[in-house]
């Protein structure tokens, strides 16, 4: 019988490696995210359409806010689907 459970202290901080992700923008340099770029926003955008989180893309506050907009205009502009074709 064991009274005493031992909680293995291992936390899986060392076996989880995280890469380092930083903001595409950021790195480019390009302080203006062009919504008439289609291709490039749709990195941002799932295959249903939907825009990414930025915890996913890794991209920061500041241009993921000027990337929903971008999208949201590329969208109005039909160059970016609202929905795509659902997945059968
Ligand atoms: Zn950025």
């Amino acid at each position: 019988m064991a009274f005493h459970r031992q909680r293995p202290n291992q936390r899986q901080q060392n076996s989880q490696q995280r890469k380092k992700r930083t903001c595409r923008f950021c790195d480019n340099k390009e302080f203006y995210v062009d919504y008439k770029n289609e291709k490039k926003l749709q990195r941002f955008v799932s295959e249903q359409g939907r825009i990414i989180p930025k915890r996913i893309t890794g991209t920061c506050a500041k241009h993921q806010r000027m990337l929903v907009i971008a999208i949201k205009r590329a969208r109005h502009m039909a160059l970016l689907p609202f929905v795509a074709d659902a997945v059968k």
